[in-house]
């Protein structure tokens, strides 16, 4: 049995990771949502989609790459421009960043809403008093009250006064379904996910190929050095991306190392 196979197996709170472990970023993920799904925070599901995730990243470098890096300064740039940023929270989301998604609602001034596909009332609450937990003052998504057009009942279920109104949202690790509809709706869309070939990515205005676990600690840096930028100075940052390059690179970085 490899290190990484005992490590996984012994762990029970995250602190008992070594830090020093070549694949710590790696066992820290699975940790978290390994929690996350005995906390009824993550659907099964996300297990699934981890997994995904995990080996775009191994072939990524388990690093943030430079295309990545300047994805998430124009993130940071857009949510500052924004009326009304929002940040979805997912299961996974939820298990693997939730102070994280707090530090960048407070460096945006966005708010942050549960969004679930396998929504039901108890995980909706779970999620809420997690965040609650890890600092979030005011959690939106529970009250429902508006759908996103073209998508069936459950899946469309959004708050008025939050995804439905908002101008920016970031949707990380978002169905391809559900990120088009956003796309239709005409919101500026900011996905993160490691895979960059998957539909969310490629509809988002700003795709950041990236793990959420690096990328929002990067946005919410990013954005404290831009919060003394002028309006034109963050739109001049938003004009200059390209997002197909960005695109590119990370399926260059993952095909052939580079
Ligand atoms: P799509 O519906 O967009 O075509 P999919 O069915 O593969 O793609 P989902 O299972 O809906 O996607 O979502 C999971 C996505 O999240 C995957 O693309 C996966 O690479 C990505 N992902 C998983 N874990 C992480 C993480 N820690 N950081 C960033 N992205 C992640």
């Amino acid at each position: 049995m490899s290190d990484y196979d005992t490590v996984s197996a012994e762990v029970e709170h995250e602190e008992e990771i070594p830090e020093d472990h070549p694949r710590y970023q790696d066992l820290l993920t699975r940790h978290r949502i390994e929690n996350g799904v005995e906390k009824g925070i993550t659907h099964l599901q996300g297990m699934h989609a981890e997994g995904r995730g995990s080996a775009f990243d191994y072939l990524l470098g388990e690093e943030t790459i430079p295309s990545a890096d300047e994805a998430e300064r124009v993130a940071a740039a857009h949510l500052l421009l924004a009326d009304q940023p929002v940040l979805s929270i997912n299961g996974n989301v939820a298990a693997l960043v939730p102070s994280e998604m707090v530090d960048l609602a407070d460096a945006t001034g966005a708010d942050l809403e549960v969004n679930l596909f396998n929504r039901t009332p108890e995980r909706i609450e779970a999620i809420a008093s997690h965040l609650r937990e890890h600092g979030a003052e005011d959690v939106k998504g529970l009250e429902a009250d508006a759908r996103i057009p073209r998508l069936d009942h459950q899946r469309a279920k959004v708050d008025a006064d939050g995804i439905y109104d908002a101008d920016v949202v970031v949707v990380p690790l978002e169905d391809g379904d559900r990120a088009e509809a956003l796309e239709e709706m005409g919101k500026t869309e900011i996905v993160i996910d490691l895979n960059p070939l998957s539909r969310s990515p490629q509809v988002a205005d700003v795709p950041v190929v990236d793990n959420i676990i690096r990328a929002v600690p990067n946005m919410t840096d990013h954005a404290r050095d831009l919060a003394d930028a002028s309006e034109a100075e963050l739109e001049e940052i938003v004009e200059a991306f390209e997002r197909e390059r960005a695109l590119e690179a990370a399926e260059e970085r993952i095909r052939n190392g580079l």
